[in-house]
């Protein structure tokens, strides 16, 4: 099962937070209907349910020596339902050797609920950065959309685990591309949220990518238009996944994805717009 993939000069690890219960596909993708998941059966389900995973990335320098990087802090410590199971974020970086004290900065790739969860730790109703010593890269986008008043009082993960981090002084807003470490950089992908970014890898030659929520399913690598009911502008998510898979397949990108099951969410992409595929590392 690979979880840990070397870029060039950078290892990157997935560590797997919560696994959720599997789920009904037909809710997640209302618009896709039942028989076309024939094809997928075998590769994109399992028992003809939808099974995720809530995953973060850590990038740091294979040699030990420079910034770590955190992509997402996935659910939090919970409990979570439906067995009131805690999050394991701390104890897969731990086993990692990575204290939350060494975390130098954390990418978040939206604001969803699942990618958030350890941003802050409470004691109390005191909120403190889980990783204390940590720059949290938002792009501004999503900040201005997410914190705004018409949508912050409705989100409850907004206001626990996003806004926290202002008033910590933690909080670093990006537009577009702009390196964070050296060979990391975000990668504006928009629809999935208005912000919705990938960290971009590179190092020694090669590249790979995190992607977020670029999409959640390996169907959706070849049927590229489906779109998951979390999509906040479909036509937009449809173009960004396209065009990153794109520069992913012609570019020779290890993909990081963090909703495929762990030992199968690494992999490269061959093909283009009409039929891309997934290979896994
Ligand atoms: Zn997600």
């Amino acid at each position: 099962m690979t979880t840990s993939v070397t870029i060039g000069n950078l290892q990157v690890t997935a560590l797997v937070d919560l696994t959720p219960p599997p789920r009904d596909v037909s809710m997640i993708f209302p618009d896709v209907p039942a028989a076309d998941w024939e094809p997928h059966q075998a590769l994109a389900l399992e028992n003809g349910m939808w099974q995720t995973q809530y995953c973060s990335f850590v990038i740091r320098p294979a040699s030990g020596e420079g910034p770590v990087v955190l992509v997402d802090t996935a659910m939090g410590p919970g409990p979570h339902e439906p067995d009131g199971v805690p999050g394991r974020l701390l104890e897969e970086l731990a086993v990692n050797g990575v204290e939350p004290g060494e975390v130098d900065f954390v990418i978040t790739t939206h604001p969803h609920g699942d990618h958030v969860g350890w941003n802050v730790t409470y004691d109390g109703d005191t909120a403190r950065a889980t990783f204390p010593n940590a720059q949290y890269v938002v792009s501004r986008a999503d900040w201005d959309q997410w914190t705004s008043a018409a949508v912050a009082p409705n989100v409850p993960a907004i206001g626990h685990s996003l806004q926290p981090l202002e008033g910590l002084g933690v909080l670093k807003l990006v537009d577009g591309e702009q390196e964070i470490a050296p060979g990391i950089k975000t990668l504006p992908a928009n629809g999935h949220t208005p912000g919705h970014q990938c960290v971009l890898i590179e190092s020694g030659g090669e590249s790979g990518v995190v992607i977020g929520d670029l999409f959640h399913n390996l169907a959706q690598v070849t049927q590229t238009a489906w779109c998951p009911m979390f999509d906040w502008n479909q036509d937009m998510a449809r173009t960004s996944r396209r065009d990153i898979l794109g520069r992913a397949s012609s570019g020779g990108w290890t993909v990081f994805a963090g909703h495929l099951r762990i030992g199968r969410n690494i992999g490269k992409v061959t093909g283009s717009r009409e039929r891309f595929t997934w290979q896994p590392v």
